[in-house]
């Protein structure tokens, strides 16, 4: 409305008034008009209704009267606020209005405003909706649709939703229950929800299942299904309030979690088994002894620990290869657990490497162990073939007793770790028990790898040096070779023999060294001696398989070679037949690369391995050495003549040379000749020598 309004209004006032009034009368719905002290000057049939005042009733109230007194105050400022600028729209437009009716009931009105004027009066015409039923229809219109989504999200929800009254009581149960459990929601409906525990649950005195402090527990439960079976679930419950906040019920919520449990089994059973054999690991085996000491500590009644060491493992793994020594540690753990598994409670255990634990429990006191574990070696050590080998293995095995050798677990372990090196130095393949006096015979084994190390560290000092053997030409009688032999004198220890330190010096990768050494000093040494002598002779010069790896030998042999002055047809290398049956190929490819240079390959303690000289063939070898075990049976009564024979035979159509190794007799002399063997070397010409003897002993063998 504008100024033309306003102007026009003086001649068309009562006109317009009544007609006002006519068409406000008309109106389908409550019409008020109201002037600006906010008074009603006119109203229509229809707000009588809706408000429930007569006419005259309304016409002596305010605005305010028709509104609740809570929205009061705002509406004043609204309607002043809405005089002073009728152009703006929106008095309470957008906003949940009420009315108050007569009868101080309220109802939901919806309101429209248009500034009037009338005789140059403003007044403001409100029509007013009573929309009460309106959104009462609505209201249960989206009941009706919440509802149906309710139900449809139930259905549809991946948790299984049980409902159950205040006792634990099923009340309903959604497919995904339904699916889970095995059972119908019918069959549940009436049924305790104790019926799908896969274990007891905890309950109030009255019934009233038992929640945490929080109102609803989050926890991994078990429930059962129809069938029985057992599955395990994440698990809310959450109680349901009335609006007193009395809990009337339960809301079991849960899901599935048979991935996650075997999951984190699986990390577990990782965490605490060998990965190769499935055995349980050391972590595991510490875990279980903490328990069983315990409980053997309360009884009269003693616990053993057997450390079982497979005797030459290294040897198998260095030279058939990893897998060859993998596939032994399988069937030795397999039997292993085969054997012990009668007694349920008796534990094997893999530490790493060829180093397995078992643990007998109840023993009594000071039984007699040594016999069971013989009984036991005998099957778990049977040969094996593997890969076409046949492997007849052996293990040395160290005991302790608790409560008697240890009183914790680690101190066991280390205990028997010690008796094991024992029986190891006894010669490997038996039992030693633990003693006390062993822990001073152990720090001796520490001592000696120092010791060795200062040695080399310290060359100068003279504490190791080579003895060399003359090995014998039996056509001619004379020495044509001399094999170097390590030798150390420790001024702590006194001598020590190679079979104690070479395999200290390998434990303790000291091998490369002390080999560089050794071959530099028995090709400088030689070099003089063909001086002296006046001839020339061969060296031989024994290598480890450890000492193979890596190109950098070879370097270390072109060096000594090239110092000394020494022919590569003087040198000889000896290797145990081992190392050749390693399929990576590196050893075949070293060797070849040695006979390029033109070196001599021997395969020493040639009949103890693993290999058949047929065998042998596909590799660059030159020689073979009669292992002395063979030897000495010559010309014995058990003598078996037949392998050193065939070695002969078979060696000379192959084109390779034999030497015989550990001769001390006249006999086995004549006996190795009769057969053809080329060289021999033992106590019969002589053992080990000086540099400084060699020419002597030389001059006296072939003289
Ligand atoms: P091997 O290579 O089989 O050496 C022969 C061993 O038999 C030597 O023992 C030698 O003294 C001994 N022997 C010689 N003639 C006779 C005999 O007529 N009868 C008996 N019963 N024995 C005899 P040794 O010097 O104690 O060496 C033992 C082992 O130590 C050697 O066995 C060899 O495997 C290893 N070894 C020695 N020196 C070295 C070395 O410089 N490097 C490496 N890697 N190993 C070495
Ligand atoms: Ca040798
Ligand atoms: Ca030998």
């Amino acid at each position: 409305m504008g100024s033309r309004t306003e102007d026009a209004a003086p001649a068309t006032g009562i006109d317009s008034e009544d007609r006002l009034r006519l068409v406000i009368e008309a109106a389908p719905s409550a019409m008020i008009v109201v002037n600006d002290r906010g008074c009603l000057v006119v109203v229509n049939s229809e707000a009588e209704r809706s408000f429930g005042y007569t006419r005259e009733e309304l016409l002596e109230l305010r605005i305010e009267d028709l509104i609740p007194t809570r929205f009061r105050s705002h509406h004043d400022g609204e309607r002043d606020a809405y005089f002073a600028n009728p152009d703006r729209r929106g008095m309470g437009v957008g906003r949940e209005l009420y009315g108050l009716r007569k009868d101080g009931t309220e109802m939901r009105v919806e309101i429209g405003l248009n500034p009037i004027v009338i005789d140059g009066e403003r007044f403001v015409l409100a029509s007013v909706i009573d929309i009460t039923e309106r959104l009462r229809g609505q209201a249960a219109e989206n009941a009706a649709r919440h509802d149906v989504l309710r139900r449809s999200i139930l259905d549809t929800i991946p948790f299984s939703i049980i409902a159950t009254d205040r006792h634990g009581r099923i009340v309903t149960a959604n497919p995904a229950a339904e699916s889970l459990l095995g059972y119908q929601a019918d069959e549940l409906i009436d049924t305790s929800l104790s019926v799908i525990d896969g274990a007891p649950r905890q309950t109030y005195s009255d019934g009233a299942l038992r929640l945490g402090d929080a109102g609803g527990d989050d926890i991994e439960w078990i429930y059962r299904r129809k069938e029985g079976e057992l599955i395990p679930v994440q698990e809310a419950i959450v109680p349901l309030e009335s609006e007193d906040g009395e809990t009337t019920g339960f809301l079991a919520v849960a899901y599935d979690i048979s991935h996650r449990v075997e999951a984190r089994e699986r990390m577990e059973h990782m965490a605490t088994h060998d990965s190769l054999t499935n055995l349980a690991n050391r972590a595991l085996l510490i875990r279980h002894l903490d328990e069983a000491l315990e409980r053997t500590a309360r009884s009269s009644l003693e616990l053993v620990l057997v450390l079982l060491d497979l005797d030459h493992f290294k040897r198998i793994n260095d030279s058939l290869g990893h897998h060859i020594g993998d596939e032994l540690l399988l069937v030795v753990a397999e039997r292993l657990q085969a054997r012990t598994r009668t007694r349920t409670d008796d534990l094997v255990a893999r530490l790493g490497g060829d180093e397995f634990v078992i643990v007998f429990h109840d023993v009594e006191p000071g039984a007699q162990m040594d016999r069971r574990l013989t009984d036991l070696m005998a099957d778990v050590l049977a040969p094996v073939v593997v890969h076409g080998y046949e492997l007849a293995v052996t293990g040395s095995l160290g005991g302790t007793r608790f409560p008697l050798d240890g009183a914790t677990p680690s101190e066991l372990l280390k205990h028997a770790d010690i008796a094991m090196y024992q029986a190891k130095a006894a010669g490997r393949n038996n039992v030693q028990w633990f003693e006390p006096r062993m822990l001073e015979e152990n720090s001796d084994r520490l001592a000696l790898s120092a010791a060795l190390r200062q040695a080399l560290d310290q060359l100068d000092q003279g504490e190791l040096s080579l003895a060399y053997q003359p090995q014998v030409d039996l056509a001619s009688g004379q020495v044509v070779g001399l094999e170097a032999l390590a030798r150390w004198t420790s001024p702590t220890l006194g001598p020590v023999g190679p079979d104690r330190f070479i395999p200290v010096a390998e434990d303790g990768g000291m091998i490369t060294p002390l080999g560089g050494w050794v071959l530099r000093t028995a090709c400088a040494a030689l070099a003089a001696l063909q001086v002296q002598m006046g001839r020339s002779l061969r060296m031989a010069v024994n290598v480890s398989p450890r000492q193979m790896r890596g190109t950098a030998w070879l370097d270390e042999i072109a060096d000594a070679l090239e110092r000394s002055g020494i022919e590569p047809s003087q040198l000889e290398v000896e290797i145990t037949e081992g190392l050749l049956i390693d399929d990576h190929g590196d050893a075949v490819a070293m060797l070849e690369s040695l006979r390029a240079l033109g070196i001599t390959i021997v395969i020493d303690d040639f009949g103890c391995g693993y290999s058949s000289l047929a065998y042998l063939t596909k590799f660059p070898i030159d020689k073979i050495k009669i292992d002395r075990s063979f030897v000495q049976e010559i010309a014995s009564a058990d003598h078996n003549a037949a392998i050193v024979d065939a070695i002969i035979v078979m060696a000379h159509a192959l084109g390779m040379t034999v030497v015989a190794e550990g001769v001390e007799t006249e006999a086995q002399e004549r006996y190795l000749r009769e057969r053809g063997c080329d060289e021999v070397q033992g106590y019969y010409y002589s053992a080990g020598v000086p540099a400084g003897a060699v020419a002597m002993v030389a001059q006296a063998i072939g003289g």
